[in-house]
Parts: structure tokens; C-alpha cells; sequence
């Protein structure tokens, strides 16, 4: 549960409208279960947005991989896979070498520097 805040008198406020939760709830962080109810599905709907936003950036990233394995192009310049919709932030594993990133796409397993990708494999 996040920092509550309180009225000068100590009455709480519900966390979804700012009004003063009723004495009647007093032991409740909402005004009401209209409030309660809305401020979960709030919550939960932005997570979910978000979940679904990165899901769908590593399956275009996974596909242009995948595409690059199938042409047999072992090396890519970062600029030409990122006009083509590849986000190089976004992976499922990540490791730091001296001169490269060994990242991974789900099975996809790639090396990456600031310039360019090399090395793509399925694993
Ligand atoms: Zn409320």
C-alpha cells in the first residue's frame, strides 16, 4: 500500500478521489468500493498496457532477427535494422563485455554494439 494521506485531523483520504474516506471506513484507504474498484482496475490496466507494449516491441525484434538468420546476414548496422522497426533497448537478456553487449531475444542469442549487431544465432 502506498504513503496514505491524512486531513490535519487525521481522517484519511481515498486514495482514488482525494475526498475524506467516512468514518464508516475508517479502517479503508477509498471513500468507497466505486473508488476501490476503480483505482484497482487503474493499476492493473497500466501494467497490463505496459506488459503488452514491451511483448510486442520483442516480437518485431525477435521477427527482424529471425528474418536476418533466415537471409544468413550475420551482421547488420544498428541505423538499417532500426529504420526497419527493430528497438535495440528492449531484449530478455543481457550481458556487458568489453567491447559488446551479448544480448538475447528469447532463443536468439546476438552481439551488439553502440554501431551495430553481429554474431546472430539461435541457441
Ligand atoms: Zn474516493
Amino acid at each position: 500500500m502506498g504513503t496514505e494521506t491524512k486531513t490535519e485531523e487525521g481522517r484519511r483520504l481515498c486514495l482514488e478521489c482525494g475526498d475524506v474516506v467516512p468514518y464508516g471506513r475508517t479502517d479503508k484507504v477509498y471513500c468507497s468500493v466505486k473508488c476501490k474498484n476503480r483505482h484497482y482496475y487503474a493499476e492493473h490496466m497500466a501494467g497490463r498496457y505496459i506488459r503488452t507494449r514491451i511483448n510486442s516491441i520483442l516480437e518485431k525484434n525477435y521477427s527482424l532477427l529471425e528474418a536476418l538468420i533466415a537471409g544468413n546476414i550475420d551482421s547488420v548496422l544498428l541505423s538499417d535494422l532500426s529504420v526497419k522497426g527493430f528497438s535495440p533497448d528492449y531484449m530478455t537478456s543481457h550481458r556487458s563485455r568489453k567491447y559488446y553487449s551479448e544480448c538475447g531475444c528469447y532463443d536468439i542469442r546476438y552481439r551488439q554494439t553502440s554501431t551495430r549487431i553481429y554474431c546472430i544465432e539461435k541457441v
